[in-house]
C-alpha cells in the first residue's frame, strides 16, 4: 500500500517512520521496516499502529543509514506478521535481500515453484515474497543488475523497493502500474510511493514512470527505462502541503 525508501549518511529510521505515520491515512494492516545494522540486514514488523513499530525500534535500538519502509494492504495472505513487509532471501538468519512491494504479482504461483524448486523456502502466504527470492537467485554481486533482471519476469502491477546486505549504500526500486517516486537530497537520497511520505525531508521528487528501475545511492540516482535506455525523470519541486 505504502513504500518509504532511504539511502543517507545518518539514522534514516524517524524518516522511513515519519513517512510511514504519513501514509497512514491510506489504510494499511501492517507495517514493517528493515534497516543495514551491524552488516546484517534487520526487520521490525507489525499488525499494529505505526506507533508500536516506532516503540518496537526505539526499544530494540534498531538504527541504520540505509532501509526501507512498508505499509501493507493485503492481497494474498492475512493481514498478519509473517505476511507483514519487507520480506527476507533467503529466509534464515542472515537474509542477504530485503523486498517490498505495492500491487499483485499475477504470476507468483508459477515463480514460487520455480524457487522453490532451487530450494528457497517460503516463510509467508503472500504474492510479494517471491520478489526477494527471484532477486536473491539472480544476484550476482549487483544489485540493480539483478533487480532489473527480476523485473523482466514479473507480471502484475508493482511498485518495489529492495535492499542487498553486501550493498550497504544503496537501494534499488522499480514501478509498472503503482507509482514510485525518487525523493531527491544532497548526499541522499529516497524513494516513496507517494511525495506526501518525504514532504519533511525533501520536495524535490523525481516521478518515475512504468518501466523504470532506479538505482539510489548516496549522491546519485540512475534510472533505466522499459527498454534497457538511461533516461532522466524531470525533478519538480512539490509543495510541503501537497
Ligand atoms: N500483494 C501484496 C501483499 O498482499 C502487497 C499489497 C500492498 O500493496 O500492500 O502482501
Amino acid at each position: 500500500c505504502g513504500i518509504v525508501g532511504a539511502v543517507a549518511q545518518r539514522n534514516v529510521l524517524p524518516d522511513l517512520v515519519n513517512g510511514l505515520k504519513r501514509l497512514e491515512y491510506r489504510g494499511y494492516d501492517s507495517c514493517g521496516v528493515t534497516v543495514h545494522q551491524n552488516r546484517m540486514l534487520v526487520r521490525a514488523r507489525s499488525v499494529d499502529r505505526v506507533a508500536a513499530l516506532q516503540t518496537e525500534i526505539a526499544q530494540r535500538e534498531l538504527a541504520g543509514y540505509t532501509g526501507i519502509a512498508h505499509t501493507r494492504w493485503a492481497t494474498h495472505g492475512e493481514p498478519v506478521t509473517a505476511n507483514a513487509h519487507p520480506h527476507f532471501s533467503p529466509s534464515d538468519e542472515r537474509p542477504r535481500i530485503a523486498a517490498s512491494h505495492n500491487g499483485i504479482i499475477e504470476n507468483y504461483e508459477a515463480l514460487r515453484a520455480e524457487l522453490q524448486g532451487h530450494g528457497y523456502v517460503f516463510a509467508s502466504q503472500t504474492d510479494s515474497e517471491v520478489i526477494a527470492h527471484l532477486v536473491d537467485h539472480l544476484y550476482d554481486g549487483d544489485l540493480f543488475e539483478a533487480v532489473r533482471a527480476a523485473v523482466a519476469r514479473l507480471r502484475g502491477s508493482f511498485a518495489i523497493a529492495v535492499l542487498c546486505r553486501d550493498e550497504p549504500h544503496r537501494l534499488v526500486g522499480a514501478r509498472n502500474g503503482s507509482p514510485l517516486v525518487v525523493g531527491v537530497g544532497e548526499g541522499e537520497n529516497f524513494l516513496a510511493s507517494d511525495a506526501i511520505a518525504l514532504s519533511n525531508i525533501t520536495d524535490q521528487i523525481a516521478y518515475l514512470e512504468n518501466g523504470d528501475v532506479v538505482d539510489v545511492q548516496l549522491h546519485r540516482y540512475w534510472i533505466v527505462d522499459g527498454n534497457g535506455q538511461r533516461v532522466e525523470r524531470a525533478v519538480r519541486t512539490v509543495s510541503a502541503h501537497s
